[in-house]
């Protein structure tokens, strides 16, 4: 429930807003879809985002420029269009329902970072970096911005930056026990294969302690392998997730479940390679 009395702005530009939310009891309002659930009674004022024109998705000079105001719709919109950014538009046309993905921003899903994230997974393997506005615009890897503690701060998100991998070969797998639930779990894979070969690795968890976890052995692993012919085994050797028990499912089933999501994920892509040499 939102607090009685509750201010709103409506500034028509992102460093209006910028300003405005340093002051105390000053939050952003993108898609609304948290606020709702969990606005707690210290917030005084919201300050709309609707108006700020970062609702844009660019393709300039080969990278992708999503702004914070698109919504999950949008992005799945914009990759089925083009056939872009798949891996992104795959986990999103997943998340929560279709009345929900046309209101959920891609900056209040940043923010927020809920372990059921739809988003910060497929992000993170896409090297996605995040451009915010506190006094001044700063740039920033998605990691950074979790790990360095920015996300806690008061700012605006302007978008996310992706670069356009040619050669990029990716998946994402999300773990829900019905398929309209939150997810307990979303695994994704970004690999960059030339020539069969894989030159580059990102396996990302979300939904773990410490909010996300790459597997910098297992990656290590991969590269120099034929991607149809991983080692799949071993590299799922090194993936240790790390999960805290909740109300139905002990630390140890989560690991054993994300492992698997791995296998299953890793195992798909290697057919990729074998169908486009069909
Ligand atoms: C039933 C349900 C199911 C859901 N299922 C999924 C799911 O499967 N996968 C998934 O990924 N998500 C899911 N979500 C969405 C998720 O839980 C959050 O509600 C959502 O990510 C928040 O986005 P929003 O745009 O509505 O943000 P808001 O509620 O408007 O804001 C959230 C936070 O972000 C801040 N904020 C907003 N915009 C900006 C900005 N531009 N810059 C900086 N800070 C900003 C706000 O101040 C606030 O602190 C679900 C939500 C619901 C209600």
């Amino acid at each position: 429930m939102l607090p009685e009395n509750l201010e709103w702005e409506f500034p028509s530009s992102a460093e209006k807003a910028a300003q405005l939310i340093r002051r105390p009891g000053t939050v952003l309002h993108g898609g609304g879809t948290r606020i709702l659930k969990t606005c707690p009674a210290t917030v005084k004022r919201l300050v709309d985002t609707g108006a700020l024109g970062l609702n844009y998705i660019n393709f300039i000079d080969n990278s992708h420029y999503i702004g914070s105001g698109a919504t999950f719709s949008d992005i799945v919109k914009y990759s089925k269009a083009g056939g872009r950014l798949t891996l992104l538009g795959e986990a999103l046309s997943q998340a929560a329902s279709t009345p929900l993905r046309n209101r959920i921003t891609l900056g209040g899903s940043l923010k927020d970072f809920p372990i059921w994230s739809s988003l910060y997974a497929p992000l993170i393997a896409l090297k996605a970096r995040v451009e915010i506005l506190r006094k001044k615009p700063e740039i920033y890897t998605l990691e950074e911005y979790v790990t360095s503690g920015i996300i806690k701060t008061r700012h605006l998100i302007k978008h996310v930056i992706i670069d356009e991998e040619a050669n990029l070969v990716s998946g994402v797998k999300k773990f829900s026990v019905l398929r309209f639930e939150y997810p307990l779990f979303t695994v994704a894979a970004g690999l960059n294969v030339k020539g069969g070969i894989i030159e580059d690795a990102r396996l990302v968890i979300t939904g773990v302690r410490g909010r996300f976890k790459r597997f910098l052995k297992a990656e290590k692993m991969l590269i120099g392998h034929a991607l149809n012919d991983m080692p799949v085994e071993s590299i799922i050797k090194q993936i240790a997730p790390g999960f805290t028990k909740d109300y139905r499912f002990s630390a140890g089933y989560k690991d054993h479940a994300a492992r698997i999501c791995f296998m299953d994920l890793l195992n798909e892509l290697k057919e990729v390679q074998n169908e486009n040499s069909i």
